[in-house]
């Protein structure tokens, strides 16, 4: 007889954003006429660059035409499109050739994939809060995770603790959900901790394009060491906009090794087993985004959201709300005022003000009392939630 895999029974129902729509629609349903503004989930609300359309159309006018058709793509993805992002890592001055590139429909199926090729013996360290897929990808394959507390004290920047011996961390910067990022010097700090104990670190880099300020590094390889110890993971979702059309990119140093073995063949044994890479269209569009035009286009839109997280932390700024975030990332976390805690908060901003944010608690217990604002709304709903936090929270 069948049996599953029971390490399934240990993931904890996923009640957050299931909550919070819930809770959400009942007071829709209860209250028709009041005006609910979502600063709540994740997703970006701009469209695609005009360039990036313009590129998957072509992308598709080429595979209608017999000359220019394309069947499976190359597992790792495109040469033009793995050039055009080590370009990229070549603009802010870090060397990742292309042949260290891998191509993926978005960091969330090589964030939760990734753990395929690691034993399961091996220890995992995720930071709390956390973003789920780190964790629950390893609840399924039965691993034990520990976990690196994030608090108010430490800025949710967690360092290594040498007592602890961990073989795979997970680390987001800027993060999800707190906003906070890494400096350089607590990078390297962690690319020492793993060179020392031969562990790797998975790197998400999902929002290093919301990064303004100098001293906060975009990618661990800018990190002495991190060749030898680091994975990284990036995505076009937040970057561009393509939370829809799904596209990211891996970051395999050539060098990295574990247990006597290469990491990028390991890796790429598993993708061209599982995975038959990224559609010609989509790659098209991607390579654009790269592009000089692309890159000033995305960052119009990126902009945009920055000027939202700035009046959503300057609001913050006004009320005396502690948070953090905003600057180098489209989040706000923000502590609950007067002690309430996250759920609470959620429903009394649900019931006053009709704005609907994310409990920080649902990220992990230090995210306990602690609340996720996002800046990926549109200007006149962020301008008019803003100014109902005024009216409610004014003294
Ligand atoms: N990594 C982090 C930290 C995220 O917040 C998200 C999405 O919200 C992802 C990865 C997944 O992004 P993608 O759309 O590329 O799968």
């Amino acid at each position: 007889m069948v049996k599953v895999n029971k390490n399934f029974s240990n993931l904890v129902p996923n009640y957050l954003f299931a909550d919070v729509a819930r809770k959400t629609n009942e007071f829709i349903k209860a209250n028709p006429d009041k005006k609910i503004i979502r600063l709540g989930i994740g997703d970006v609300t701009l469209p695609l660059a005009p360039v990036v359309v313009e590129a998957m159309k072509k992308g598709c006018d080429e595979l209608g035409v017999k000359d220019t058709f394309k069947g499976y793509p190359d597992y790792e993805g495109y040469e033009f499109l793995r050039k055009a992002v080590s370009d990229y890592y070549g603009s802010f001055g870090v060397n990742v050739s292309a042949d260290e590139i891998l191509i993926n429909d978005g960091a969330k199926s090589d964030a939760g994939n990734i753990v395929n090729i690691f034993s399961e013996d091996n220890v995992v360290l995720v930071t709390d809060p956390v973003y789920p897929v780190y964790v629950d990808s390893n609840i399924m394959d039965g691993r034990t995770i520990l976990y690196a507390d994030c608090t108010e004290e430490n800025g949710f920047c967690a360092l290594p603790d040498p007592s602890v011996k961990a073989d795979l961390i997970y680390l987001c910067s800027p993060n999800n959900p707190t906003g906070a990022c890494y400096t350089r010097e607590q990078l390297k700090k962690w690319v020492d901790y793993a060179n020392g104990n031969g562990a790797i670190i998975i790197y998400d880099a999902a929002y290093e394009a919301f990064i303004t300020e100098e001293d906060v590094p975009r990618s661990i390889m800018e990190i002495d060491g991190a060749r030898t110890c680091a994975i990284e993971m990036c995505s076009l979702s937040k970057t561009a906009g393509f939370t829809g059309t799904r596209c990211g990119y891996t970051v395999i140093p050539k060098e990295l090794e574990a247990d006597g073995t290469n990491i990028y063949n390991l890796w790429y044994r598993r993708l061209s087993t599982k995975f038959n890479g990224v559609s010609y269209p989509v790659q098209c569009a991607a390579a654009a985004v790269f592009s000089e035009e692309g890159q000033k286009q995305i960052k119009e839109n990126i902009a945009y959201y920055q000027e939202n997280a700035k009046i959503i932390a300057g609001t913050m700024d006004e009320l005396g709300i502690k948070y953090t975030g905003g600057v180098n990332s489209p989040y706000i976390w923000l502590k609950c005022p007067d002690g309430m805690g996250s759920w609470e908060f959620f429903d009394y901003l649900l019931e006053k003000i009709n704005v609907v944010g994310t409990p920080g608690e649902g990220f992990g217990k230090n995210g306990k009392g602690w609340f996720r604002l996002t800046s990926f709304g549109d200007r006149e709903n962020t301008v008019e939630a803003m100014k109902r936090f005024k009216e409610l929270f004014k003294k």
